[in-house]
């Protein structure tokens, strides 16, 4: 590679999201490059995750993750279906337990509709055991459009659709410095030299706060949350056919048991909030502390059922205490050049294929 390459858009972060905007850019001929800074594309969240296709339940009305959930889901699934990618689309329970439980189902109900999620039904503790026998539930709402999917498969193929558009990816490219100074924006990389262009989107995930203040945008903080899994030995796994979620807690969904598409059952993630963005595995809990909230879910679980799983890092906005914060996706106020997103959690899988179109709309509507 050239010393100074010249780009319409350079994207910090080759994660989902950062090809996403890549996709979205190239498709409508725009040249772009991807800097990433590990040797391959998607190595932290967007592949240290459940692999779900979310419906688009749980957020407020309104807000960036709702919409975006909801449009993104139609986008991937499409995708997913056009590139021939892994998945089904296996539904998900979400089950009240005990009675306690069961108006918070009528609730997630009136959420989800409010939220374009037309297909969600109430159903009976008969009806969710003819789909799930092996669990124990009183009531359920039944999720048709949540899904699976092969991530790994889909980023590839979504970092390829880019290219053959033209888009550059650049991996062991750590962005370091953002040179405003100029009509073109100027960034260095640690290991590949510099590029110019006209447009940056910071889409780089646990570090996109860093990436602004690398921007002279002060204004983010990222408080790493991290998320645990245990997995279900082989002959265990078919007590779950998809997803079965308990109501969500404040910082996540809940410990909910998830039949990936390679057949794996995964109990978890947890929620715990961490010092360094980078501790996948110091401190982790030991599986036998997955069986109480996965035997409530499906009481045939045995300690002896459950090993070591993955683990994710959740790049929250909000810190422990606070109010859930939405998705933040927004130019920055002194140099419209610049498109930061920041606080790309959950659901960020899902709705990426949403956040690179408007994505693309912004930088569109400033070039214009
Ligand atoms: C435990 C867990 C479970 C989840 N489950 C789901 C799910 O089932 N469904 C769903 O829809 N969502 C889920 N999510 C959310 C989803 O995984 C994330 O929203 C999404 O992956 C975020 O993608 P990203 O591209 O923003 O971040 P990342 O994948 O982290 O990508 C950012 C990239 O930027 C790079 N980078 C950072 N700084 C620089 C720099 N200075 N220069 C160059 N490169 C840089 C990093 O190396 C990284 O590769 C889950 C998240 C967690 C943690």
């Amino acid at each position: 590679m050239a010393r100074e390459t010249d780009v319409e858009v350079v994207i910090i972060g080759g994660g989902v999201v950062g090809l996403s905007c890549a996709y979205e850019l190239a498709q409508s001929g725009r040249r772009v490059a991807v800097l990433e800074r590990r040797a391959v594309l998607g190595a932290e969240t967007s592949t240290h995750n459940s692999g779900i296709i979310h419906a688009g339940i749980y957020y407020p009305a309104g807000s960036l993750r709702a919409r975006l959930c909801v449009a993104g889901r139609q986008r991937l699934t499409q995708r997913l279906v056009d590139w021939r990618i892994d998945h089904a689309i296996c539904g998900k329970l979400i089950v009240a337990v005990d009675e306690n439980e069961e108006p918070l189902l009528a609730a997630l109900l009136d959420q989800g509709r409010a939220n374009g999620v037309d297909d969600l039904r109430l159903i009976t503790a008969r009806e969710a055991l003819e789909r799930e026998p092996c669990i124990a539930a009183r009531a359920a709402l039944l999720s048709p459009s949540t899904g699976v999917f092969d991530v790994e498969d889909y980023l590839r193929t979504l970092a390829g659709h880019v290219q053959a558009a033209g888009g550059m990816m650049i991996t062991e490219a750590d962005a370091i410095a953002v040179d405003r100074s100029a009509a073109r924006l100027i960034v260095q990389t640690r290991e590949k030299g510099k590029l110019t262009a006209r447009f940056v989107v910071n889409a780089a995930g646990l570090y996109a706060d860093e990436a602004a203040r690398l921007c002279g945008d002060e204004r983010h903080t990222i408080y790493p949350c991290r998320g645990e899994y245990a997995t279900v030995i082989p002959a265990k796994a078919r007590l779950i056919r998809g997803l079965v979620y308990p109501p969500p807690e404040h910082l996540s969904l809940g410990v909910h048991l998830t039949k990936t598409i390679f057949g794996e059952l995964l109990i978890g993630p947890t929620a715990q909030y961490i010092s360094q963005k980078n501790n996948y595995e110091w401190g982790r809990m030991e599986p036998r502390e997955f069986l109480s909230p996965a035997q409530r879910l499906c009481p045939a679980l045995r300690e002896s059922d459950l090993r070591w799983g993955p683990s994710g890092i959740r790049p929250k906005r909000y810190g422990p205490g606070e109010a859930a914060a939405d998705f933040f996706i927004e130019r920055q106020p002194d140099d419209p050049r610049i498109v930061h997103l920041v606080g790309i959690e959950s659901p960020g899988l899902t709705a990426a294929p949403a956040i690179g179109e408007m994505v693309r709309t912004m930088i569109l509507e400033t070039d214009s």
